[in-house]
């Protein structure tokens, strides 16, 4: 059912997950993946806690991503490149 779930702020943009505390959806954008839960940044700022860097974040957004769906839902097409069809 996750997978019909698009992110509110990001209209397009599938859903990696809901927030833990508060079931709010996101993408790998609004949603950071700590100790195997998603938080979203509301949460995450509630806790006093920060956004990793970016780089970090997609590394850990694809390693969720894939123990949970196996779905490549980040933007892997190498930058220049045209989608085919
Ligand atoms: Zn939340
Ligand atoms: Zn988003």
């Amino acid at each position: 059912m996750l997978d019909a779930a698009t992110c509110p702020k990001h209209l397009g943009a599938r859903a990696a997950g809901s927030c833990e505390r508060c079931g709010t959806f996101g993408c790998t954008e609004c949603l950071d993946f700590r100790d195997f839960k998603w938080r979203c940044r509301d949460c995450l700022a509630r806790e006093g806690l920060s956004l990793p860097s970016l780089r970090d974040r997609a590394t850990l957004a694809r390693a969720a991503i894939g123990a949970t769906a196996g779905v490549d839902l980040l933007q892997s097409r190498p930058a220049g490149s045209s989608p085919k069809r």
